[in-house]
């Protein structure tokens, strides 16, 4: 490992790699650089037409970045990056961010290492070998030591299963697959069912143009002004000059944010001081509601009842007519499930030309080729945008489905848990580490600097086996039930998995329903770190069967 460029080597009609990385997202644009900045040969995977994951897929009208927002949503291991991309507004467009990472991609000629529109189909681990066999649906065959799972915590298209769904005749499209060419709303009737952040984020832009939209409702939601305004040229400035203090905020920020948290209880204020505060941050926008508020509205059921009672006040303010209000209401706890920043969302049910239904009143029955019918009538509709989310955190993993050791699959592991140590790794699968998957902060957390710390992890790991003459790293049984433990732990000591989300997997009939995220934020950081200082504590390793570069590159 001491060139910077090693390169793969072919037998037979099998390339050999050091790692393989399926995704070429945020997450496997940076696992590319990063491995082979350590020297090893890489080789990424995506089914995909080009980088950008995420931003790749969800083009719909009003995808936006949904968190704290540019310029902190990027790549924070370069100085050049900051110094040289300039972001326009504080919640970028997903095709700013996709530009932005274009540009990351051609800086870094990322593209060389990455095979697209190829989607690995089987990954098997070898135990003879030490290393795992990937076969894709373009025939491709490799062989890699070491097996990076970049697959997207949301990124498995959630479809609903309702009757009729197939044969209705007009324009479908699920916002996490939306097309690149235009999509015209003009004079047409749509549904759109969902409203999670997708939703939220295109039903208002669907309404300004469409004819009719009619949106199918099972959840109302809290959601927040985004308070997306442009970023001066200044703030630009002053950012740059700032990055190192603020990167170092960002590592220091429970959620990776460059922010100070509020420290006080919602119940320390009075009435009259928690409206203020509120009031304060509603007219900021964007995320400063959940970072800047006060630390138990997660935790005590009466600092959330103060935050949940504002923001259904607001909606109220907003939405005219009281029975569309009444429909809106939430009756969960404020923030357990995703927080979700709008743009005139509210006002959206003041337009003649939108309807809501509740379906938990007026279920869907079925749909025919023409409309969509709910228990009190017919909606004629001549298209429908599924804003139905993602088989979030362990769907891609389940859909990759890895075969481990004695040729058990992910699928039989993780029946009733997503069994893993650290939120990395899993027992019977060695040399296989997962990126934003279950039992890591994952989508709790900015997920490009997650990107980078956890790959920070993953890299010190490969050096140590290879420095170590080990061939094969992998959890111990009890490692992960202790790790289950604690991110149940403090889960638990949460409001979040009184909720149903995604988060919990409610959204997904059958799947495991627990919280499985890591929400102990930066402290995540501290634990997998004292793992690796405690010669990777928890973990078995098998000698390599061969001298190190006899089976690899
Ligand atoms: C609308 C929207 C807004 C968001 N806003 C924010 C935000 O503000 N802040 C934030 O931190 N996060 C946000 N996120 C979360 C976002 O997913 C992450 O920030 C980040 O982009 C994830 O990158 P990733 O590389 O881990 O996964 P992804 O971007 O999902 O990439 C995974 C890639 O893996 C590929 N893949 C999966 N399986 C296979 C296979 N078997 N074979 C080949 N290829 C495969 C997919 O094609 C995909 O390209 C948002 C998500 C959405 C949907």
């Amino acid at each position: 490992m001491t060139s910077k460029e090693a390169s793969p080597r072919e037998s037979g009609s099998v390339e050999h790699y050091d790692v393989v990385i399926i995704g070429a997202g945020v997450s496997g644009m940076y696992a590319v650089h990063h491995f082979r900045e350590m020297g090893l040969s890489v080789r990424a995977y995506d089914g995909a037409k080009d980088i950008g994951g995420t931003w790749w897929y969800n083009r719909y009208p009003g995808a936006r970045v949904d968190g704290p927002g540019s310029p902190y949503y990027c790549y924070t291991f370069s100085d050049e990056f900051m110094k040289e991309w300039d972001w326009e507004e504080t919640q970028s467009e997903w095709s700013a961010v996709l530009a932005y990472l274009e540009y990351v991609a051609d800086k870094l000629d990322l593209r060389r290492d990455i095979q697209f529109e190829t989607w690995v189909k089987d990954v098997r681990y070898d135990e003879a070998a030490q290393r795992w066999t990937v076969e894709t649906d373009t025939g491709v065959r490799a062989s890699a030591q070491f097996l990076v799972c970049a697959v997207g915590a949301l990124s498995t298209a959630n479809m609903p299963d309702i009757s009729g769904i197939h044969d209705f005749a007009g324009e479908t499209y699920h916002t996490g697959r939306w097309p690149h060419e235009p999509v015209s709303f003009a004079g047409k009737r749509v549904a759109v069912i969902g409203t999670g952040s997708s939703g939220i984020q295109s039903i208002p832009e669907i309404a300004k143009e469409a004819d009719h939209v009619t949106v199918l409702q099972r959840t109302p939601q809290f959601a927040f002004p985004a308070g997306n305004r442009p970023i001066t040229p200044e703030e630009m400035e002053e950012a740059r000059e700032s990055w190192e203090t603020i990167r170092g905020k960002m590592l220091a920020h429970p959620g990776g944010f460059p922010v100070d948290t509020h420290t006080r209880s919602a119940l320390d204020d009075t009435p009259e001081e928690r409206e203020a505060l509120y009031e304060e941050l509603w007219k900021r926008g964007s995320f400063h509601f959940f970072l800047k508020s006060y630390n138990d509205i997660a935790i005590s059921e009466e600092a959330n009842q103060t935050m949940a009672d504002f923001v259904r006040k607001k909606i109220r303010e907003v939405v005219k007519d009281p029975e569309t209000a009444d429909k809106l209401m939430p009756d969960h706890f404020v923030m357990t499930k995703r927080p979700i920043l709008e743009n005139g969302y509210f006002e959206t049910y003041n337009r003649d030309n939108v309807t809501l239904v509740d379906l938990r009143e007026d279920p869907i029955e079925r749909f025919t080729p023409t409309s969509v019918v709910t228990r009190s009538g017919e909606h004629p509709i001549d298209m429908l945008v599924l804003a139905t989310g993602f088989d979030a955190i362990s769907g891609s993993m389940l859909r990759l489905n890895p075969k481990g050791r004695g040729g058990r699959s992910l699928k039989e592991r993780w029946t009733d848990r997503f069994h893993n140590y650290l939120g990395l790794t899993i027992r019977d699968f060695p040399n296989l580490f997962m990126v934003h998957g279950p039992g890591s902060p994952g989508v709790f957390y900015n997920m490009p600097l997650g990107a980078e710390r956890q790959m920070a992890w993953i890299g010190d790991c490969i050096r140590h086996l290879r420095e170590q003459g080990q061939g094969a790293i992998e959890p111990r049984a009890e490692s992960e039930e202790a790790w289950d433990n604690e991110v149940a732990a403090i889960a638990n000591a949460t409001l979040f998995p009184r909720t149903d989300s995604w988060w919990t997997g409610a959204n997904v009939p059958g799947k495991p329903r627990y919280f499985s995220v890591y929400l102990g934020g930066s402290l995540y950081y501290q634990r997998i770190a004292e793992v690796k200082d405690k010669d990777y504590d928890g973990f078995d390793f098998e000698p390599a069967h061969a001298p190190e570069g006899a089976g690899a590159s």
